[in-house]
């Protein structure tokens, strides 16, 4: 999926953005606001549930922060060359770790033979975060991640697929819009800074979902071409 927009219609979306970004952040410091209020009337004891709340609401407005400047952030991005399974082993700690808390389970499926890419590593590392927890979020317990990539003359894959309640036609379409969220504590900026993050490495990504099966995440990047050595008449 590739979206090209002209100057208009950046600045327009730039608009929109802020607009939702503004709404976004508002509400939890609404809340975080009632609960401080609520808070100077109310008990000790009583504090501790208002407390919990309000670390959450903060948490919120935080990341809603965080994606948005990473989704804001320039074009240039410091790459170097590695190998994708290493920023897998990584993150999937991170991914372990959450499952577990759901009852759920991650599987690696990782090619034998991969080349090296040209990878900004923090932003790959947030892809696979995101793209996992997703997954993870979509899926009850006992369900399961899997992390697979694959290899192929001009480019390496990294494939995500849940086995949660998938999507919708309508859903699908809405997917990679800022702030498009089915989720009470969602974002919805997810999605869209991982498809920021995979059109600065020049690669696409490919959504194939069954609902009430699951869904599949497709990541390619393309191989650098070798400079041809021999001269061609
Ligand atoms: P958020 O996770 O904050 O809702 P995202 O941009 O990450 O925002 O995702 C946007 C929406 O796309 C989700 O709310 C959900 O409806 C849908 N979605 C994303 N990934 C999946 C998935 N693996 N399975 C089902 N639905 C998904
Ligand atoms: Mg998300």
């Amino acid at each position: 999926l590739r979206v090209e927009l002209d100057h208009v219609e950046r600045l327009s979306l730039v608009g929109q953005m802020a607009a939702g970004i503004t709404h976004e952040i508002r509400n939890p410091m609404a809340v975080v606001r009632g609960f401080l209020q609520l808070m100077r009337e109310k008990s000790a004891q009583e504090l501790d549930s208002y407390y919990q709340i309000v670390m959450e609401e903060l948490d919120r407005a935080n990341s809603i922060i965080n994606d948005f400047l990473s989704l804001a952030q320039s074009r240039v991005s410091d790459k170097e060359k590695v190998l994708l399974h290493h920023i897998i082993e990584e993150v999937s700690p991170l991914l372990w770790a959450d499952a577990n808390l759901r009852g759920q389970s991650v599987e690696l499926k990782l090619s034998p033979s991969l080349h090296e890419l040209e990878l900004n590593v923090r932003e790959i590392k947030q892809l696979i975060l995101n793209l996992g927890r997703n997954g993870m979020e979509a899926m009850g317990p006992k369900g399961v991640l899997t992390l697979e990539t694959r290899s192929t003359h001009d480019k390496v894959e990294l494939i995500v697929t849940d086995s949660g309640v998938g999507m919708s036609e309508s859903q699908r379409e809405k997917l990679f819009l800022p702030f498009f969220t089915t989720k009470i504590q969602g974002t919805g900026l997810g999605l869209s800074l991982c498809l920021s993050i995979v059109e600065r490495h020049n690669g696409k990504i490919n959504v194939e979902s069954v609902e009430g099966e699951g869904t599949v995440f497709t990541i390619s990047f393309p191989l650098d071409k070798e400079e041809p050595s021999g001269v061609r008449s």
